[in-house]
């Protein structure tokens, strides 16, 4: 037993009596011995999710209290860190919670349920969350494309405490940020580039940086603090654009800051006509890849906006690329990038190699947790 915790349609001799969805089964080999027990979903082609391998352990309200404490036990260090009020509790399957995510922006839990196995078990998951982590609220936001996969309508709702009024101050290695928790991407923030836009900006002293994907401006408010001479944000969304503003000037930078409303595909395409030129450029799209009918097109579109980005760097100039799709591996990216530098002609060095940050952990029997890849380019 290797313990992947998917069981796909096609793996399932039978099911008898069929399941109703959401409800714990228990799977059994071809002779009939007991392997694992999991949560049906009937209508995903992922049908059964596998929350234990142990036969005496029943899916119940015990099972996630303990998951739940074992996860905000991992998670102690950063929890007491003050200088970082917004991180990841449980990462699903890789925290033995499979289709839950939370995350905690200064006491305010946003969960997020994606399978109907987590859904029908929402009320245990949230009393084993205010008993581990006594927050001010929980809300739940799972409106997660994935949810139609299960045939689970989105929800945004408080289930526990009391709402915030309004958008919620954290603090990301010590820095200010604006987070609207029910208005906002995903369960607020981008939490997973948390150590990159670190290591990024160790990189921006004396540069002139060019953020592209800005959303709330997290790379540039590091590159700001770590020296960057002046500053360019694009994102196609005016709201983000304000937010990042926002947070910019909470953090009391100085750095010229210029930001660009507007599609970073054209406006790259601009800057190229227009010759400017930039010594860092960071790349941190969107995900392109929802099925994997889609890898072939989002190919092209991260090779197209990273040789850009390569026609834009000086000489010696830095890269930092990312994806955050998940079927697109690290192996694929590195083609793709190495495919854009051999179109712009220029050498480019590999200096670093990032994924996502801590708090979103990869169980070893479940690789396909690894979903963000980046990597920091010298392109001479
Ligand atoms: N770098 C950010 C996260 C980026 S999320 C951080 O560190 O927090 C992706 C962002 O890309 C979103 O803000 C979205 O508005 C923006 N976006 C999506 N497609 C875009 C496009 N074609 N051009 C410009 N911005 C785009």
């Amino acid at each position: 037993m290797q313990r992947h915790p998917w069981i796909f349609e096609g793996a399932i001799a039978q099911a008898t009596p069929l399941p109703p969805d959401g409800a714990a089964v228990d799977i059994l080999s071809s002779q009939g011995t007991w392997l694992a027990r999991g949560t049906w979903s009937g209508k995903s082609q992922i049908r059964v999710r596998l929350w234990t391998w142990n036969e005496a352990q029943p899916i119940d309200g015990t099972l996630i209290a303990e998951r739940v404490a074992t996860a905000v036990a991992g998670r102690k260090r950063l929890i007491a860190d003050p200088g970082t009020t917004a991180y990841r509790l449980i990462f699903s399957e890789s925290d033995g919670l499979p289709g839950v995510i939370a995350d905690s922006y200064n006491g305010y839990v946003v969960l997020q349920l994606s399978t109907v196995g987590a859904a029908l078990r929402a009320q245990a998951i949230v009393e084993a969350l205010a008993a581990a982590v006594a927050p001010h609220a929980i809300y739940e936001r799972s409106d997660a494309d994935v949810r139609a996969k299960e045939g689970l309508e989105p929800v945004d709702r408080l289930l526990w405490g009391m709402a915030a009024e309004g958008p919620i101050e954290v603090l990301e290695n010590g820095r200010r940020y604006t987070v609207d928790l029910l208005g906002g991407h995903k369960t607020g923030a981008y939490l997973d580039q948390r150590i990159n836009r670190r290591r990024v900006a160790a990189y921006c002293q004396g540069a002139e940086v060019l953020s592209c994907f800005s959303y709330t401006g997290g790379f540039e408010l590091e590159a700001a603090v770590a020296g960057a001479r002046q500053i360019t944000a694009i994102d196609s969304s005016a709201e983000a654009l304000a937010m990042a503003f926002e947070n910019i000037r909470r953090n009391d930078i100085t750095t010229p800051y210029e930001q660009i409303e507007g599609n970073v595909f054209s406006e790259l395409r601009r800057f190229r006509a227009e010759g400017r030129t930039f010594d860092v450029i960071v790349l941190d799209p969107p995900k392109f890849v929802h099925n994997r009918s889609q890898i072939d097109r989002a190919s092209r579109g991260y090779k197209d906006i990273n040789l850009l980005a390569m026609q834009l760097l000086r000489p010696g100039g830095l890269l930092a690329t990312f994806s955050c799709s998940g079927l697109v591996s690290i192996d694929l990216f590195q083609k793709i990038v190495f495919g854009a530098a051999v179109d712009a002609k220029r050498d480019v060095q590999i200096l670093e190699r990032l994924m996502q940050a801590p708090d979103h952990p990869v169980l070893l029997t479940f690789p396909e947790a690894e979903y963000l890849k980046g990597l920091i380019c010298r392109v001479t």
